[in-house]
């Protein structure tokens, strides 16, 4: 029987949402799975070694899927330092965003001569296709949530088919990414009906996780307002807890 690996609920919530961090999972220590400011002061809770953050994923360019940004790169400005790089996939212009961001979040740093003591590889999707970012293969897919560039991600990670939502409304792309994966880990942002182009809700949540659950698919919820009922064969991410896949 193939090892367990630990997924950190570093946050599970929506952007707006009953007060949990925003939404954010770390796979095996490794791979970081969008990224709220709450999750840097979260990883440090949990005693998550930095050095080991080998990718992050920034499913699309809302802050509550990529502010985190210049926080984590302050902690390489000031108390950090690593020769390994840290790959940053995302949206067209998420690298030229991340250093705007920073320059807005710490306007005086790079003028006093602080930079991140870190390589950024940056990997720019722009549309389905398969992407290797270092030793990481995956494929992306275009979700809908609204008219934003939005991808959803799926790799093979020790073993396991590993595919995320990011945050989007239920459509066909959908079930092409989570299809037949080992692990599908989906936003619930509506654990209650509700009309939203760009999310799902309890009830398209119900249709697509009854079908991964046949499948034989371990489904895990997270990107919630507020927490939902019980959903057979559905594991929900709370903010702090160690789900093992
Ligand atoms: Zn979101
Ligand atoms: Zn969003």
């Amino acid at each position: 029987m193939r090892e367990k690996l630990p997924l950190l609920c570093l946050g599970s919530g929506a952007a707006l949402a009953d007060g949990r961090n925003w939404s954010s999972l770390l796979i095996d220590r490794q791979i970081i799975l969008d990224l709220p400011p709450t999750s840097i002061p979260q990883m440090i809770r949990m005693g998550v070694d930095f050095a080991r953050i080998g990718h992050i994923f920034i499913s699309h360019l809302h802050a509550d899927h990529m502010f985190g940004l210049p926080f984590l790169l302050l902690e390489y400005c000031i108390r950090r330092e690593r020769e390994d790089p840290i790959h940053i996939i995302g949206p067209p212009t998420i690298e030229q965003l991340t250093y705007q961001l920073c320059d807005l979040a710490w306007p005086d740093m790079r003028k006093h001569g602080f930079e991140p003591r870190v390589p950024l590889v940056f990997t720019e999707v722009s549309k389905e296709g398969e992407y290797q970012a270092g030793n990481l293969a995956f494929t992306a897919v275009p979700m809908q949530h609204f008219t934003l560039d939005a991808f959803g991600f799926r790799f093979e990670y020790k073993g396991r088919s590993i595919a995320y939502s990011g945050d989007t409304a239920e459509c066909d792309q959908l079930d092409r990414l989570l299809d037949g994966a080992d692990v599908a880990l989906l936003e619930l942002t509506h654990p209650r009906e509700c009309a939203d182009p760009g999310h799902m809700d309890s009830l398209s949540f119900e249709r697509v996780a009854k079908r991964l659950v046949a499948q034989g698919s371990t489904v895990i919820a997270t990107h919630m307002s507020a927490p939902p009922d019980p959903i057979p064969g559905v594991t929900t991410c709370e903010d702090g807890k160690t789900i093992w896949i």
